[in-house]
């Protein structure tokens, strides 16, 4: 059960103003909490605090930030069911996978904790020349300073974590804006971090509405922006940013190639694409959404993938029987609806799939989708996957790196050189061989190219971009 309201986190405090934003059950559409909303002089509030606390978080040695992050995964692991409720229920994920991301919140902050008392610096040996005989260099990282970060719908706990955990290490205070979808989870995590020795000032969570959210982006007293979301939103913010540093990570429409080989474990490879392209329901900025596969397997692959789609069970997201939740939205399942119907209406065939019922969309598979479909350019973002047969691995190459996205990219082939060659080649943040380009854990470099962003998150990367290089030159006399 959720509590009836939520107060939203000011400076380190709770704070229950009158306005406030009704949360709705993302199957149901019934109103289920309201949180507390900060308006502009809340905000301003907050920035002058964070700007306060840059110092004492400077100054919080290593062992207390480990403290204070170890004191989350504990309270996380205590208030786990109630965390993976709030997201069945605010982000409509089926209770497994809700379960799922609050394990990955807690591998988050652990990795944060180890983290934050791991030094960083380098020794440089300076003497390159004869003028700089006698002289060495030193390297720390220094924070930043306060903080601005703007999450998504999709994953309300984890890619909160991915920029709160990085900056309790770094030493960064910070004002999160939670999704005004879903900002329950965010809420409940900054309650946990109220109980903590953090500094006065070190963080505020804050549900705002747009039109008072302008400061969080352009206030040059915050000096980096760090953004989750879609690429178009993404790519205002960073225009509108001033001197801030600014990390994107934003939306793509991830490719999986299947590369000819003998005896493919072809099972093995239709089921993690049924998993890579229907998770979540297909809301994860790395679901899969093109599969190229080989002539020689296509056929035998296409059946393989049919039958997953079609074993899905679309359900309420509560019941743990339920394999396939609502999308976050109608309006949302709706376009990707009208999006199916153009490529169908433009030569597709649907192979699997293809209805709606409200926010339910079920796990479609499609063949033939033409270039010139949305379906093939845009970012699906939800349960629809793209088949289609290549002849040859230049041409796979080629049309993954075709489009403007570039986050991920997934390749099963059993011969190394191809492997090296895609790793070269590919125009993506990161190519995974063996597996989906969905695959992710919570340490690796994670971000993308081209119109999937800047910047990398993954919790030791994340810092080094919460983080400057001082360097300390020594002159031995
Ligand atoms: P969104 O861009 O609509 O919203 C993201 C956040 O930005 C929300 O908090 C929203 O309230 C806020 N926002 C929206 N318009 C704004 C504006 N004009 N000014 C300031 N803030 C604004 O994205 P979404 O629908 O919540 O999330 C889905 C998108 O996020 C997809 O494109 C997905 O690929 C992307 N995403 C990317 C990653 C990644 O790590 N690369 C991870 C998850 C989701």
């Amino acid at each position: 059960m959720l509590a009836e309201r939520y107060p939203y986190y000011l400076a380190n405090r709770p704070r229950q103003p009158n306005a406030e934003l009704a949360v709705t059950h993302k199957y149901s559409g019934e109103v289920v909490t309201h949180v507390a909303v900060a308006d502009a002089a809340a905000v301003e509030e907050a920035i002058a605090a964070a700007v306060r606390a840059a110092e004492p978080m400077r100054k919080l040695a290593p062992y207390a930030r480990q403290a204070v992050l170890e004191h989350c995964v504990r309270r996380f692991r205590e208030r786990a069911e109630e965390l993976a409720l709030a997201l069945c229920i605010e982000a409509g994920k089926p209770l497994r996978d809700a379960r799922g991301e609050v394990d990955r919140l807690i591998d988050t902050f652990k990795a944060a904790a180890e983290e934050a008392v791991r030094g960083g610096g380098e020794v440089l040996n300076l003497e390159v020349s004869k003028r700089a005989a006698g002289y060495r260099g030193f390297t720390q990282r220094v924070p930043v300073g306060p903080c601005s970060f703007i999450t998504p719908f999709n994953f309300p706990l984890n890619l909160v974590a991915h920029k709160v955990a990085p900056a309790i290490a770094a030493g960064c205070p910070f004002i999160l804006k939670p999704s005004d979808r879903t900002p329950v989870s965010a809420l409940i995590m900054a309650e946990i971090l109220a109980e903590t020795e953090l500094p006065e000032g070190a963080f505020s969570v804050l549900p705002v509405r747009l039109e008072d959210i302008g400061p969080l982006i352009e206030d040059d007293r915050l000096k980096l922006l760090s953004f989750t979301g879609s690429e178009k939103v993404g790519w205002e913010l960073k225009a509108r940013a001033g001197r801030k540093k600014v990390v994107l990570e934003l939306g793509g429409n991830a490719a999986c190639v299947v590369d000819e080989a003998p005896g493919a474990p072809l099972d093995f490879i239709a089921d993690r694409v049924a998993q890579g392209a229907f998770f979540q329901a297909g809301q994860s900025c790395i679901s899969v959404q093109r599969v190229l596969v080989h002539a020689s397997l296509y056929d035998a692959l296409r059946e393989k993938l049919v039958e997953r789609a079609k074993a899905l069970r679309p359900g309420h997201p509560s019941d743990e029987a339920t394999t396939l939740g609502p999308m976050i939205d109608e309006p949302a399942a709706r376009r990707l609806e009208g999006w199916i119907q153009q490529a169908v209406q433009r030569g597709a065939r649907v192979l699997a799939g293809g209805g709606r019922r409200g926010s339910v969309l079920d796990a479609t598979v499609l063949e033939g989708v033409p270039e010139d479909a949305s379906l093939s350019s845009e970012e699906a973002f939800g349960p629809v996957v793209l088949l289609q047969p290549f002849d040859s691995f230049d041409e796979a190459l080629a049309q993954v790196n075709s489009g403007r996205f570039g986050l991920q990219a997934g390749l099963f082939t059993q011969d190394l050189s191809r492997a090296m060659k895609a790793w070269d080649e590919l125009e993506v943040g990161g190519v995974v061989v063996g597996d989906v380009p969905s695959f992710r854990v919570d340490t690796m470099p994670y971000g993308g190219v081209k119109g999937s962003g800047i910047g990398r998150e993954g919790v030791k990367y994340a810092i080094e971009d919460m983080t400057e290089l001082r360097l300390l030159v020594l002159r031995q006399a």
